[in-house]
């Protein structure tokens, strides 16, 4: 294979839950399902930054793949034993403002997940779980602060969404070298502004963003459902090439995806 072609598969996750029917919420036995295929095809898990920077020196495996879970739900914790399993570290990025907050998460988009039974699906990490993590070889990036849609937010705002996360994690971990974008979603302003706050690597949602470029890299969003033959179809590398390169998957999917975005955009 041309060593300017292998890059990783990127894949999202968010919640890990068998009980909490939403689409944020990926079941253990689905996650099990889907990390073992990639196993069993030799995949080699790695961070994000760890993927970036063997892309960088050409080192990258010719099959790899990085799992990351957005949000910092406290269910992130059930995938430790499932990606320890097949060997892969996981990648996460909780939203700062709620860790240790008390607070359960929410901003436009998941609000309306919040009810009694569903409580206890919303809570966010907390530092010492993202302590742990880290300790067993996870990454822990960032989420901004308060998981705003940045391509809608000015220039003082944006910077600190990024700075500030960027910093805390900095001060209680040690490294805080990746974000990714609330909504997967960055313009070249956005992206401009996480080069600022000194990352380097951040990652969009491939759904969203036909960009591939160290500050924008595209990831896979998968569903439950992502099992069997359209989870071999996804990860095949020429189907990834064009997924990116159809207008008209991107617009079907935009469309799709429009429940994930605030109402303001
Ligand atoms: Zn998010």
């Amino acid at each position: 294979m041309n060593a300017k072609q292998v890059r990783p598969l990127v894949l999202c996750y968010h919640a890990v839950s068998s009980t909490w029917q939403s689409q944020l919420a990926i079941p253990e036995r689905a996650l099990e399902r889907q990390l073992g295929l990639l196993a069993k095809r030799g995949y080699v898990g790695l961070t994000l930054s760890d993927a970036e920077r063997r892309r960088a020196d050409r080192s990258l495996p010719a099959r790899s793949v990085v799992v990351t879970f957005d949000d910092g739900f406290a269910s992130t914790l059930r995938a430790l034993p499932i990606l320890a399993e097949v060997g892969f570290p996981g990648t996460v990025f909780p939203v700062t403002g709620f860790v240790g907050s008390g607070r359960t998460l929410s901003w436009p988009g998941i609000e309306h997940e919040l009810t009694d039974e569903t409580e206890a699906e919303l809570r966010p990490l907390r530092w010492s779980e993202l302590e742990t993590l880290h300790e067993v070889g996870w990454e822990v990036g960032s989420h901004t602060v308060n998981h705003p849609l940045l391509t809608a937010v000015d220039d003082a705002r944006l910077d600190t969404e990024l700075r500030a996360s960027r910093r805390e994690i900095l001060d209680r971990l040690g490294t805080c070298d990746s974000v990714s974008y609330p909504y997967g979603r960055a313009d070249e302003r956005v992206a401009a502004g996480a080069a600022r706050a000194g990352y380097s690597v951040a990652c969009t949602l491939t759904m969203v963003h036909l960009e591939d470029e160290p500050l924008r890299r595209p990831r896979v969003n998968l569903a439950s459902a992502d099992t069997g033959l359209r989870l071999r179809l996804q990860v095949a590398p020429p189907m990834q090439s064009l997924r990116r390169s159809r207008p008209a998957r991107l617009a079907r999917t935009l469309h799709r995806n429009r429940s994930w975005l605030p109402q303001a955009d």
